[in-house]
């Protein structure tokens, strides 16, 4: 693999402008553009990528498959079969244009190099997992971290357990998991414990994950949970078993404890998607990717050569020059759509949006309304090789490609799709990226 070239001035002195030269740029840092980045890793193409924090922050860390058809009243047990019948009922979802071995391939290449780097998560299986949200309802989902493992397996056994909380946490509350619970887990209780160290006050999720890092705070935690468990053998926490590296903090607890634990998310934003932007950023670039942290693409330019992408932060002006782009940019949250008043826009490139055809369309009278809203289904919208198309229906450029949420015809909230949308399409623009540079 080449690496990216980086340009400097002679003195690194502000206002300077820098290029950087590879063969791939991803624009966007969130599920799809960092899945992106380890697929054209496998293929050994050099990678410049740039972005912001997005929605990566908010996700619960569950990397959902399909959890519901459209319009269906209940989950998808099978996620493969209803991939199936999706491609039957909507051939435009973005799901529906990869083929299944591409979704496992890029699901085991996905999660083979979070565990890697010490998030390990539970292979895609050929069932959803009932897996619990922040309020203790559940939802279904292919893979979740093994730091989440346990609970599901609990939960399905109805194992006693007790959920603890913990004083001055915010966007987690044990009796509310419990009460939610209660009906279909009756083995449950709840505790609420002082953290470690805790002299009152508000208790914030990232720094309380980041001081059990610390070895003498887990010796105290887990006194603390072998206390509250009482006669149960498994306790159930909000998400903080550390930043970095969580599957240890979590087999030690285990080991000094000597309980089964595990995480539930919380509110967003929460430790399970700073987990997960932390760790990219770290990884990527020691695998020799060139990441341009917490910057946006102002302008992207492509010709028969290539793409130049310009950008900056506080050192002036960056230029990134590549033989492809993939775009990556999300929704409206992340800034890959904009709504104006009258029509929604991708603002990058003005690349046609597949949209209702006025703002009276966009949602339905009743925010509950079991069919969503059309607003939900907007995007652009790319052919079986992941090019965007252009106005005239033919692709936009034959360097552009696009993964993620950004894609039309998918409400990936409704179906509980946003990863598996990020990682399958990521995949198959990689692989698409990849035949065109010749790989
Ligand atoms: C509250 C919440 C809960 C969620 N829970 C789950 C869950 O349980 N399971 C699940 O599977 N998914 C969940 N998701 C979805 C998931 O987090 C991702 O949003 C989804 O996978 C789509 O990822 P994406 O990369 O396509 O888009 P995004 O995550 O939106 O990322 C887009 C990226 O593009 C960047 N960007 C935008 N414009 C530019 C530009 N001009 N230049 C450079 N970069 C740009 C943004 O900064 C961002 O980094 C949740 C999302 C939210 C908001």
């Amino acid at each position: 693999m080449m690496p990216p070239t980086i340009t400097l001035p002679e003195a690194s002195m502000p206002e300077e402008a820098r290029t950087i030269t590879s063969e791939l740029a991803i624009i966007g840092t969130g599920i799809a553009g960092f899945a992106a980045a380890v697929f054209a890793l496998e293929r050994k193409l050099s990678i410049a990528m740039a972005g912001s924090t997005g929605a990566l922050a908010y996700t619960t860390g569950y990397l959902d498959l399909l959890g519901r058809m459209p319009g269906a009243a209940h989950a998808v047990d099978d996620p493969w079969l209803a991939l199936a019948e999706l491609r039957r009922s909507e051939p435009e979802h973005p799901l529906s244009l990869v083929a299944t071995a591409d979704i496992e391939r890029a699901f085991t290449l996905f999660t083979d190099f979070l565990g890697q780097e010490g998030l390990a998560y539970t292979p895609a299986g050929r069932s959803n997992l009932m897996a619990m949200t922040p309020v203790g309802t559940v939802k279904p989902t292919l893979s979740v971290p093994a730091t989440m493992a346990a609970g599901p397996a609990l939960m399905a056994a109805g194992s006693p357990c007790v959920i603890v909380d913990f004083h001055g946490l915010k966007g987690f509350s044990g009796r509310q998991a419990v009460a939610n619970l209660r009906q279909r887990w009756p083995e449950l209780s709840t505790a609420r414990l002082a953290f470690p160290g805790s002299r009152g006050g508000e208790l914030y999720p990232e720094i309380a994950a980041r001081s059990l890092q610390v070895p003498e705070v887990r010796q105290q935690m887990a006194e603390m949970l072998r206390q509250a468990a009482g006669p149960a053998s498994a306790v159930g926490l909000p998400a903080l078993l550390g930043m970095h590296r969580p599957d240890l903090v979590l087999q030690d607890l285990q080991r000094l404890s000597g309980l089964t634990l595990f995480e539930i998310p919380t509110m967003p934003p929460a430790v399970p998607g700073i987990r997960l932007r932390e760790l990219f950023a770290r990884a990527l670039p020691q695998r020799g990717v060139t990441i341009i942290p917490q910057q946006k693409v102002q302008r992207l330019h492509l010709d028969e050569n290539g793409a130049c992408l310009t950008l900056g932060d506080n050192y002036g002006t960056i230029s990134i020059h590549a033989e492809a782009v993939i775009l990556a940019t999300g929704r409206f949250l992340s800034g890959g759509l904009e709504a104006r008043r009258d029509t929604i826009r991708e603002p990058l490139l003005d690349l046609p949006v597949a949209q209702p055809s006025g703002r009276s369309q966009w949602y339905e009278e009743r925010y509950t309304d079991p069919r969503g809203h059309a607003i939900h289904r907007t995007g652009i919208v790319v052919d079986r090789t992941f090019r965007p198309l252009g106005g005239d229906g033919h692709p936009f450029h034959p360097r552009l490609f696009a993964a993620g949420i950004i894609l039309a015809h998918q409400d990936w909230i409704r179906s509980r799709s946003g990863a598996g949308i990020a990682i399958a399409s990521a995949c198959r623009a990689v692989d698409e990226a990849a035949r065109l540079l010749g790989r």
